[in-house]
């Protein structure tokens, strides 16, 4: 008998696998929406069998629900990662979270009727209904923790066994289940009084289908021959990201908050990213820089050459200010002919020299129309001596910027006043 049943849990693996991994494997021939459909159509099985279906198997009792198709799951989940990616895998990952929360939401309208008992003698069991969609949400709330999880620890297991990815599927398996089976097993012992000996069935069971499924995608990654293909170089971060959708916020962000005309980032901008930048350097140790710089008499080449050649000139500055500043630093337009730069990790004589550097490079790159040189005027902050947030430090450079401009312009100008260098 309880042979018998774990003979059939072998043949519900199998199946399950066969199944889902025909779909997904053949998904560009038949459009991935099938194998997501399936995923999700049989979560509603696995929480009604993991809820009441238990049978007795060698080790104890245990539920094919939680155990084959639940873990089964999962497995899909991280397969389907790894064919496509993390912008893909997110899709199932929230819909089935969104989707059983409606299933909750639906199951409290339906208590709100009257319903008849069938000829047959069959009434619905809304009680039921309700004490399921709870368990539901659990789950699901936990399958999303997993289905990240799950794709961190893989990508994270790459640094120590590139290629071993039949391992790295395998103590994935391991690791992910046994933490949800702590999580799931809290949710049925709550809602059902599921008893405690059931904690380690449930366990063995699960570990009992990460082998089997182990075998089975070892079988298919031989067949389609993936063996051998290198670990994705993403770092982790950027995973998390796609996985949280965060990288189309910061996609967005990347494409708004840019001044038209130079293509550099705005003042919004500024004054959403400088205090961060700032505040992270120093929660670093590390010092950060601020630069301000104003074209020198602009206001004469706007007159000379007209607005639209003043124009030309203003872009000219801002792309040898991108040119030159590295990819730590960033620069903002402030204002009409005013830049302001962020330098995290340069401390004040670094700043100086830059700012230098950029004052040289401009006066000798960038011209009029008739050939004479554009100059700016620089004015330099650094935390934490000159202020510990950036609208402080800014202000400092600020004061020091129109300094630069009563003594002559074309010059830097930081905290010990004019800065005088041997090769400027
Ligand atoms: P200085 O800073 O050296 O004291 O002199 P300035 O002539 O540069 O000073 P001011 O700040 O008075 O003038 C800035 C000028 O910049 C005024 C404005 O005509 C010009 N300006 C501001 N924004 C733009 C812009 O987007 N395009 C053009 N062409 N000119 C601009
Ligand atoms: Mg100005
Ligand atoms: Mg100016």
């Amino acid at each position: 008998m309880e042979i018998t049943n774990l003979l059939l849990f072998v043949v519900e693996a199998v199946g399950y696998f066969a199944l889902m991994v025909s779909l997904l494997h053949f998904r560009y021939r038949l459009g991935l929406g099938m194998f997501l459909t399936a995923l999700g159509v049989m979560h509603f099985m696995e929480t009604y069998l993991a809820a009441v279906f238990y049978v007795e198997l060698p080790f104890g009792l245990a539920s094919p629900g939680s155990s084959i198709f639940f873990t089964g799951k999962l497995m899909m989940i991280l397969m389907l990662y790894l064919q496509e990616d993390a912008a893909t895998v997110r899709q199932p990952i929230y819909g089935l979270f969104i989707g059983n929360l409606l299933t909750v939401g639906v199951a409290w309208v339906l208590q709100l009727h009257s319903t008849v008992v069938l000829p047959s003698g069959d009434a619905a069991n809304v009680d039921f209904l309700k004490e399921m969609g709870w368990l539901m949400v659990w789950g699901t709330t936990l399958l999303y923790l997993d289905s990240i999880g799950i794709i961190l620890l893989y990508e994270r297991l790459g640094r120590y066994f590139r290629r071993r990815i039949v391992l790295r599927f395998m103590i994935c398996g391991v690791v992910l289940l046994s933490f949800d089976q702590l999580g799931f097993f809290g949710g049925l012992h709550y809602f059902f009084g599921v008893p405690a000996s059931a904690f380690w069935t449930g366990w063995i069971a699960k570990m009992f289908a990460v082998g089997i499924y182990t075998v089975l995608f070892a079988i298919y990654e031989i067949w389609i021959r993936r063996a051998g293909i290198a670990a994705n170089a993403r770092p982790i971060g950027d995973i998390f990201g796609d996985l949280t959708f965060r990288e189309r916020y910061n996609d967005l962000l990347n494409r708004t908050g840019r001044d038209v005309l130079t293509g550099i980032y705005d003042r919004t901008r500024m004054e959403m990213d400088a205090p961060v930048m700032v505040h992270d350097a120093l929660r670093q140790g590390q010092f950060a820089t601020v630069l301000i710089l104003d074209a020198d008499h602009f206001k004469d080449v706007n007159d000379r050459f007209g607005h639209l050649q003043g124009d030309q000139v203003l872009k000219a500055i801002a792309t040898r200010l991108g040119m030159m500043l590295r990819a730590t630093d960033r620069v903002f337009r402030f204002g009409g002919e005013e830049f302001v730069a962020v330098c995290p990790g340069t401390d004040h004589e670094e700043g100086l020299l830059l700012a230098e550097r950029l004052r040289w490079a401009i006066a000798t790159s960038v011209s009029t129309p008739d050939g004479a040189p554009v100059t700016v005027s620089v004015g330099v902050a650094t935390a934490d001596e000159d202020g510990l947030n950036f609208t402080n430090i800014l202000s400092a450079a600020d004061d020091r910027l129109y300094q630069a401009k009563k003594s002559g312009r074309n010059c830097v100008v930081g905290r010990s006043g004019l800065v005088k260098l041997a090769t400027a």
